[in-house]
């Protein structure tokens, strides 16, 4: 405890003072220890234990040491805060007396963390205060900001339920389902493309890596497409938290396949691909394009050092966005998506003889990767449509074939070492949003899949941190905003 003597001390400022303090401090960690010690050996009385049995009582008692330090330490550090007899309302500055401790437990990833501190009331804002809590910036939830960050990490990954489960696992604590999911909507709420993208150096940094050794500067990757998240209407919410209310409410709505659209910047260094930046969130295709400015505007792009070519699946407006902001970019119809096509016109077509549809697809397929379109638009003019549905596939795929004519040159693309589709390596946004959001009896509403994605971005590009951090900052400035 920090007696007044101390507190005396340590405001004279002087050597001998904070000397004496750490002194103090140390005699008290070291009671801590032998004490803690103490529980243990009680605990071990077996003979001989195993590693096992050592382990075990050690980590079951952990945090009892853990929590003890640092309520030791907090003490020794913020002994002014904690000792303040008078406070300056932070609100109305006028000087205001201590209205006696108050405790309070918070829980941390090192225990649970007792504080007994002055508490200040101003009669003219209506509005109490803890100077303590500001001092060490904690968060209004009785769980602190290391336990939110780890579930917020761990829910980002696996379902909520499992987040929960190996968390308690793998620390020793609780999590609820109520906060966890309240810590992810907040942290990812209200989250944009550069919120969630790393900085022009970092993405600077990553070029300069794998353009090491290289004679030409590195290809980087712009794909654009979507994937299918399922998700349930606003009326899903309602009042009634009854199980049979539940069902009731559930038999009303149904769920929908929307599409989460975006884009992924990535860099290709021989076989593997280097990660730059991901955003996807169920979106029009306009704000697709916005992003893609916003991306574009602030400079991550470093467009003089990489040689910067699209991916796209056809469709007209990722040309047009493309030719817009990356006029220079080269654009290359996804081979992947193109077969697609080709296995419509074969089976319309060849419908009858599987064998014959295999052969003509990949007969297709060899002729445009190795650069042959004219032969492929040949054979397709020259074919004798089977019946008015097969006619109308080799109608759409001759039109789709000619309008990027100038996209599907796969083989002069390969010899330059450009890759002919994005498929081959990864879909764009498979991985952030079928791996997380696509589970059997998931139905996300739209706004929690989308602060869920934008989390998973973040995750991706390196800047989870940094998101954290923007939603602990700004709940710290909001606790201490006046009551409106
Ligand atoms: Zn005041």
């Amino acid at each position: 405890m920090v007696t007044a003597p101390v507190l005396a001390l340590l405001e004279s400022g002087e050597e001998t003072g904070q000397a004496w303090v750490r002194a103090q401090t140390r005699r008290e960690l070291h009671e801590c220890f032998d004490l803690w010690l103490d529980a243990l050996e009680e605990a071990m009385k077996e003979e001989p234990p195993s590693l096992e049995v050592l382990t075990r009582a050690v980590w079951a008692r952990r945090q009892e040491l853990t929590a003890q330090v640092t309520e030791v330490l907090v003490r020794q550090r913020h002994a002014q805060a904690l000792g303040q007899k008078n406070a300056p309302c932070p609100h109305c500055g006028r000087l205001l007396p201590a209205r006696g401790l108050v405790s309070r437990t918070v829980e941390t990833l090192v225990g649970e963390v007792a504080l007994e501190r002055p508490y200040f009331y101003c009669l003219e804002c209506k509005q109490g205060f803890y100077p303590l809590d500001a001092a060490l910036e904690l968060a209004e939830r009785r769980k602190q900001w290391d336990i939110q960050e780890t579930g917020a990490r761990l829910a980002a990954e696996v379902p909520f339920e499992t987040a929960q489960e190996l968390f308690s696992q793998l620390t020793g604590l609780s999590l609820s389902d109520h906060t966890t999911h309240a810590v992810v909507g907040e942290v990812g709420r209200g989250l944009g493309v550069l919120e969630v993208s790393p900085t022009a150096e970092e993405i600077a940094q990553r070029v300069a890596s794998v353009a090491q050794g290289q004679k030409q500067p590195p290809i980087m990757v712009l794909a654009i497409d979507g994937a299918h998240v399922p998700t349930r209407p606003p009326e899903a919410k309602g009042p009634g938290k009854g199980r049979k209310r539940q069902r009731a409410r559930r038999a009303r709505w149904h769920g929908e396949w929307k599409e989460a659209k975006g884009f992924r910047f990535y860099l290709v260094d021989k076989e593997r691909i280097v990660h730059v930046l991901s955003w996807h969130q169920i979106q029009k295709d306009v704000q697709v394009g916005e992003a893609l400015r916003q991306v574009k505007e602030a400079g991550l792009i470093p467009e003089e050092q990489v040689r910067l070519c699209v991916i796209g699946d056809g469709a007209k407006w990722i040309w047009n966005q493309a030719k817009e902001l990356f006029p220079t970019a080269v654009q290359v119809l996804d081979y992947y998506h193109l077969s697609e096509h080709l296995h419509k016109v074969a089976l319309a077509q060849f419908d009858a003889d599987p064998l014959k549809e295999r052969e003509w697809v990949e007969a297709s397929k060899a002729k445009l990767f190795f650069g042959l379109l004219d032969w492929v638009l040949i054979d397709l003019e020259g074919m004798k449509p089977r019946d008015a549905a097969a006619a109308e596939e080799i109608r759409k795929l001759l039109g789709y074939l000619k309008e990027n004519q100038g996209r599907v040159k796969y083989g002069s693309l390969r010899r330059k070492g450009y890759p002919i589709g994005s498929g081959g390596i990864e879909s764009a946004n498979k991985f952030i949003s079928h791996v997380r959001l696509k589970r059997s009896g998931a139905w996300w509403y739209v706004e929690q899949a989308n602060e869920m994605l934008a989390l998973r971005c973040a995750k991706y590009n390196g800047t989870f941190r940094r998101v954290f951090d923007r939603y602990k900052q700004r709940a710290i400035k909001g606790q201490g905003e006046p009551p409106s």
